[in-house]
């Protein structure tokens, strides 16, 4: 069954033309279920938030969590999401989904400052729906009110697709958000047509490397100096630095080296449900407190 929404979802996201003068019938069957549980799958609370720690490369601490979403169904078990977003996405589904990921993720975030542990960034995702929906600002500053979370600890992340598809209106909901305190951020940087020349006409706090390029970064070595051009470069505009799918002690080590600020991938941590990561950041303070006391 996955795989067939999977197939579909991509074939529309080539093609958007096809996708609206293709009837609904002609969906395949597989497809339409998908499409009808998902609409119910918030009612029946079926979907859940994992969340991946984000690591600073020189302390080594936890700066961060990015809110991604799963949704555990009942005959599929926990789908990913790159099977549903993309159905969410094209039947509106995506705004109501997106703002219980939101106001899920701050309450998150919330509970674990209320617990004492390290105050740290949630980051969500918005997809493009989302993004141009009217009320997308209003609906964060409500969530924010509403859990008390400090706007500078959320941060959204938008890719670079959806940020230079209209720059004045990405640049007024970004100041938007900017001045409620939030922080934004450009996700998979370098798979889309942008460039940071451009970026950097919006109010940005971070630049997140796709996985794509940390993949090549220990084999090929063009993609290495890409790497590095765009780490510098970042850099000097103001903005923090992540690389995203860091699976190698090697990669590690040549973002250390060219001052990379932080990273999030499975050489770390895989995206954790909420318990697990709660576990997780008990431990490090416990650590830390073990630590210091050793020294001392
Ligand atoms: P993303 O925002 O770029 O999230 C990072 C993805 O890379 C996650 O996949 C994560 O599990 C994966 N990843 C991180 N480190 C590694 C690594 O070392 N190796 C490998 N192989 N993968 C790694 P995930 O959770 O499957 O999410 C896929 C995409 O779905 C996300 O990409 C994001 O675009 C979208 N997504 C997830 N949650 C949401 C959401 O709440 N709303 C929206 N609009 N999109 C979401
Ligand atoms: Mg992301
Ligand atoms: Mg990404
Ligand atoms: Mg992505």
């Amino acid at each position: 069954h996955a795989d067939v929404a999977l197939y579909h979802a991509k074939d529309k996201g080539r093609n958007n033309y096809q996708f609206y003068t293709t009837s609904i019938s002609s969906k395949a069957p597989e497809v339409l279920t998908i499409e009808k549980s998902l609409r119910h799958a918030l009612e029946r609370e079926e979907f859940v938030v994992y969340y991946q720690p984000q690591i600073n490369i020189h302390t080594g601490k936890i700066t961060g969590m990015e809110a991604l979403l799963r949704w555990q169904h009942p005959e599929m078990g926990l789908v990913a999401p790159n099977i549903f977003i993309p159905l969410a996405e094209e039947s509106g589904l995506i705004v109501p989904i997106g703002e219980w990921v939101l106001r899920t993720a701050c309450m998150q975030n919330k509970a674990w400052q209320n617990a004492g542990l390290p105050p740290l960034t949630v980051a969500v995702n918005l997809s493009l729906k989302q993004f141009r929906e009217p009320k997308l600002v209003q609906t964060v500053a409500q969530i924010l009110e509403q859990t008390e979370l400090e706007p500078r600890f959320l941060e959204l992340e938008i890719t670079e697709t959806v940020a230079i598809e209209d720059l004045n209106f990405t640049k007024k909901v970004l100041q938007e958000l900017e001045q409620m305190g939030v922080h934004l951020s450009i996700d998979d940087f370098g798979t889309g047509y942008s460039s940071l020349s451009r970026l950097q006409l919006l109010p940005l706090h971070n630049l997140k490397i796709d996985r794509s390029f940390i993949r090549e970064l220990t084999t090929d070595v063009k993609v290495a100096h890409i790497v590095k051009a765009i780490v510098t470069l970042g850099r000097n505009l103001g903005l923090r630095l992540t690389a995203e799918g860091v699976e190698k002690e090697e990669e590690l080590e040549f973002l250390k080296s060219i001052n990379c600020e932080d990273v999030q991938g499975f050489l770390f941590y895989k995206p954790l449900s909420a318990q697990k990561a709660t576990e997780i950041l008990e431990n490090t303070i416990a650590n830390s407190h073990k630590c210091s006391s050793e020294q001392g």
